[in-house]
């Protein structure tokens, strides 16, 4: 029988093995994207319409590593989750295709995520605070930020932690 094209998570230096990953999923739509690098349909996913905290973080849905926090979100119009950085440095890796996008993937468990085209918004227009602390590591030139595209299927949200409140006063 022929193998199916997997991506293979052992061709990343940064990955150990399978029973490594805080989280796997069944979900056949985020395996189809993950796993085989396909497409959502644009405008399906609920990440496009949800409102969500600075500090939240989107995890990758294979191994639950961060990926891109709610602060570098922003509504790109394209109907795909869009950022303007990457979360850290050791977030996501990157891939020339053969038709020269720029192919996105976690960089711990190598799963497909999008693509990053450089189109974004212009540097002005967001936080600085935020753009300060944007890892080296992303794709840059021109006057525009890059503009991740990423698959919402691909992504887990997570609130951020809520502080303690003492209120015991
Ligand atoms: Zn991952």
């Amino acid at each position: 029988m022929p193998c199916l094209p997997m991506f293979s998570p052992k061709s990343s230096e940064n990955v150990n093995t399978k029973d490594d990953y805080e989280v796997q999923t069944w979900n056949p739509l985020r395996l189809l994207v993950l796993r085989l690098g396909l497409t959502e349909l644009a405008m399906t996913s609920p990440l496009n319409y949800g409102k969500y905290a600075p500090d939240d973080i989107f995890a990758c849905a294979y191994c639950g590593a961060p990926l891109f926090a709610a602060n570098a979100k922003y509504d790109s119009g394209s109907g795909w989750p869009s950022f303007w950085r990457s979360f850290e440095e050791t977030s996501v890796s990157y891939k020339r295709e053969w038709d020269n996008r720029l192919e996105c993937r976690c960089r711990r468990c190598s799963s497909h995520l999008g693509h990053v085209f450089m189109d974004g918004p212009r540097p002005e227009t967001v936080s600085a605070d935020v753009l300060q602390k944007s890892p080296v590591t992303d794709p840059r030139s021109g006057a525009y930020l890059p503009r991740f595209c990423i698959n919402g299927a691909a992504l887990i949200h997570r609130p951020a932690p809520k502080e303690e409140v003492n209120d015991k006063s």
